[in-house]
C-alpha cells in the first residue's frame, strides 16, 4: 500500500530559530572539532558500515527517535531519553557508547554506565533548547529566595529528564525526582506525599498538563517564576499559596504547535484523532483527543486500525517515520510547516561516520563526563524516579 504522506512545507525562518547558535556556557556544549566528510562523499553508508564492523561489539550506538533516518539506520536500538540510558547501563561490556540524541541525553547515560566506558555525542553542539532554559544559578537563586520565605521544607523539586546533570543533581541534593513524560503524574503522585508543593523544572508544560489534566489541579494552583526577573516575577504570597511552581521552560519544538493546527486539521480532516505530546502547550493539548510521550504515541500509531486518520503533535522526523511505517493509516503532521528539532538534527551521517572511524583510528573524540560530586547527586534522583511506585 501507497503512503499518504505529505511532506509539510518547508520554512527556512523555523529551522533558523529552533536550537540557532551555541553557548559554551550552557548545556548544550561547543562545536565539533573534527574534520568531517564532505555531505557530498557517496560513501558514507559504506564508511559508517565498515568503521562500525570494525568496531564490532565494543561500540554500541543510540538512536534518540527524534534523529535522522541516515542516522537511525546505523543504531543498535532506538527509543526515548530514559529508555536510551537504561540501555547504555545494560551494555556495561561496550567500551563506547555512541549517542545519538543531545547533550543531556548523553550526561544522563554518562551517569549510569560504568566508569570505564566513555559515552560520545557526534556534535557536540547538540543541545536541547528547554535543558538550556534552566542553568543551576539561576535555580539556585530561586530556591534561596524561597529559603528566605521559609517555605523549602515544603517543596519537593521535580526535574524532567530533559534537563542538564546539574539540575538533576540539585533535584538530587534537595530529595526531589527526576520524572519522564510517562511517569509524570507518578512523580507529583509520589511528590505531593513528601511535601505540600512541587517546584517542576524545566517545562513549564509538561508540569502544568499533569497537574491540571491528570490530576485535578486548577490553573490558579500553578504559578510561573521566570528566572530573568526579580524572584520570578512573582509575589511572596502567589509563592507561598502556589502548589505548583513551573520553571519558565519549554520545548522550541512542541511549543510551535497552535490551537489554530488543531482547528485547521480538523476541517480539513474529518473525523481525524489529534494526537500530542505533553511539552506541547496547554490549550494544545486540551483540544486534542489524545495526549501522551513519545513510547505512547508510538503504541497508539501501531494499535491504531487501518484507514484511520492522525495529526500528530511531536517533532517531524519521527512523524514521518510513523506514517512511512502505517501506510495504511492516514498519518499526518499537525502543522502545515516543518518542525524538527534542529540541535537533534546536527547529528547527521557525516558526524556519525567522523566519530566512528575516529574511534577505529585509536582516538576518543567528544567525550561527555559528568563530574562525580554531580552524578552520585543526578543518581540519587535518577533511583528515585526508578523507586516510584
Ligand atoms: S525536541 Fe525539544 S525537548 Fe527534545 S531535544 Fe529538541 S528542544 Fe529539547
Amino acid at each position: 500500500m501507497t503512503s499518504t504522506w505529505t511532506e509539510p512545507s518547508d520554512s527556512p525562518l523555523t529551522l533558523l530559530l529552533l536550537g540557532k547558535g551555541t553557548d559554551p556556557a550552557s548545556e548544550r556544549g561547543v562545536d565539533c572539532p573534527g574534520d568531517l566528510p564532505a555531505p557530498s562523499d557517496p560513501d558514507l553508508v559504506a564508511r559508517a558500515t565498515a568503521a562500525k564492523a570494525a568496531l564490532g561489539d565494543r561500540v554500541f550506538v543510540l538512536g534518540h527517535h527524534y534523529q535522522r533516518d541516515e542516522v537511525i539506520q546505523f543504531a543498535d536500538v532506538t527509543g526515548d531519553s530514559f529508555k536510551l540510558a537504561q540501555q547504555a547501563a545494560a551494555r556495561p561490556d561496550a567500551e563506547f557508547i555512541v549517542f545519538c540524541g543531545v547533550h543531556f541525553m548523553a550526561e544522563s547515560a554518562d551517569i549510569l554506565t560504568t566508569p570505564s566506558q566513555r559515552v560520545i555525542l557526534p556534535d557536540l553542539a547538540a543541545g536541547c533548547s528547554m535543558a538550556d532554559m534552566a542553568v543551576l544559578g539561576q535555580v539556585e537563586t530561586a530556591w534561596e529566595h524561597f529559603q528566605d520565605l521559609g517555605i523549602t521544607d515544603q517543596i519537593v523539586p521535580v526535574t524532567y529528564m530533559n534537563s542538564s546533570a546539574d539540575i538533576k543533581g540539585f533535584v538530587g541534593r534537595n530529595k526531589g525526582v527526576v520524572c519522564t513524560s510517562s511517569n509524570a503524574k507518578r512523580a507529583l503522585d509520589w511528590s505531593f506525599e513528601q511535601g505540600s508543593k512541587v517546584f517542576f523544572l524545566p517545562d513549564q508544560h509538561l508540569g502544568r498538563n499533569t497537574a491540571v489534566l491528570e490530576m485535578g489541579f486548577d490553573l490558579d494552583d500553578c504559578v510561573l517564576y521566570d528566572p530573568h526577573k526579580p524572584h520570578g516575577g512573582l509575589t511572596d504570597e502567589q509563592l507561598i499559596n502556589a502548589r505548583m511552581i513551573l520553571w519558565r521552560g519549554h520545548c522550541s519544538v512542541h511549543g510551535r504547535f497552535t490551537i489554530d493546527s488543531v482547528r485547521e486539521v480538523r476541517e480539513r480532516v474529518p473525523g481525524v484523532n489529534v494526537l500530542v505530546h505533553p511539552e506541547c502547550r496547554h490549550d494544545v493539548v486540551r483540544a486534542a483527543d489524545h495526549v501522551g510521550s513519545t513510547e505512547y504515541i508510538i503504541k497508539a500509531l501501531d494499535a491504531a486500525p487501518s484507514g484511520s486518520a492522525w495529526a500528530v503533535g511531536t517533532e517531524l522526523n519521527l512523524v514521518r517515520r510513523l506514517a512511512l511505517a502505517h501506510p495504511d493509516k492516514q498519518i499526518m503532521f499537525l502543522d502545515r510547516t516543518v518542525c524538527y528539532c534542529s540541535t537533534m538534527n546536527r547529528i547527521d551521517l557525516r558526524h556519525l561516520v567522523w566519530t566512528l572511524e575516529e574511534l577505529v583510528a585509536g582516538r576518543v573524540p567528544n567525550v561527555i563526563t559528568v563530574d562525580e560530586k554531580t552524578a552520585h547527586e543526578a543518581r540519587v534522583a535518577l533511583d528515585q524516579m526508578l523507586a516510584l511506585p
